[in-house]
């Protein structure tokens, strides 16, 4: 079966309308949390991805709309926009977002988590050591995560120490060898963070273990106008055009 696995989509329409016209035929999407939060297109994006046959988890900015966790982590700029889309959610798209679980297998081996299966939804996993502990404490065969907006890639052959692997648009990795591990960050949607504004994404293949990372571009300037027409904060619509 061939996934479409993304991350991130914060509430961007028009990012989540191009990754999902490019993963076209694709028989499920995998989300790794974060529908919501900081964009102007709350409902939209909720609505986007249960039009496919899906499998979602729940990230820190789906439980600030909720108002089901401590916001004191969080940035203003961040509060406000939970706020703006926690207003702009009907009851029954709240009640989705409600539903969704904090991790998912599925399939063998496989699991799906927003930030770590050790810390939730919290943990941003941007280095070797941290996937190499992760790693260790479970005998998942492969580990999707999102919350750092950052594309990366992490395996673990047997005992020895984790390997970074370098992500680029188009990439092909073959993750089938025998007593190899991975843990895997497809990237964000709607908010990148690595300085390419593009979506980013990626395409499993649970037969094969083929993964696929792509970037595509974006109309972002229709959706900064729309975040500024909301109100939302500015610092949040720039930082779309730079990828930050
Ligand atoms: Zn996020």
């Amino acid at each position: 079966m061939k996934v479409g696995l993304i991350a991130d989509i914060h509430s961007n329409a028009e990012a989540i309308i191009s990754v999902l016209g490019r993963l076209g035929d694709v028989e499920e999407i995998w989300c790794l949390g974060d529908i919501v939060g900081y964009g102007p297109d709350p409902a939209r994006c909720i609505d986007l991805v249960r039009e496919r046959r899906h499998v979602c988890v729940i990230g820190n900015h789906d439980l600030c709309v909720l108002n089901a966790i401590d916001v004191s982590e969080f940035n203003a700029e961040a509060i406000e926009s939970c706020l703006w889309n926690r207003d702009h959610l009907s009851g029954e798209r709240l009640a989705f977002l409600r539903s969704l679980p904090a991790t998912a297998e599925p399939a063998p081996g496989v699991i799906l988590v927003h930030g770590s299966p050790r810390k939730g939804i919290w943990e941003y996993v941007l280095s070797s050591w941290q996937a190499d502990e992760i790693l260790s404490e479970t005998d998942a065969s492969m580990i999707f995560v999102g919350h750092s907006h950052i594309p990366l890639a992490f395996m673990k052959p047997g005992e020895a120490p984790v390997e970074y692997i370098h992500l680029a648009d188009g990439q092909v990795l073959e993750l089938n060898k025998k007593g190899v591990r991975y843990l895997i960050n497809p990237g964000s949607v709607g908010q990148p963070r690595d300085g390419d504004p593009r979506a980013s994404y990626m395409i499993f293949d649970t037969e094969s273990y083929q993964v696929e990372f792509h970037r595509i571009a974006y109309p972002v300037e229709t959706t900064q106008e729309k975040m500024l027409l909301a109100g939302l904060p500015t610092s949040l619509s720039d930082r779309l055009k730079a990828g930050i």
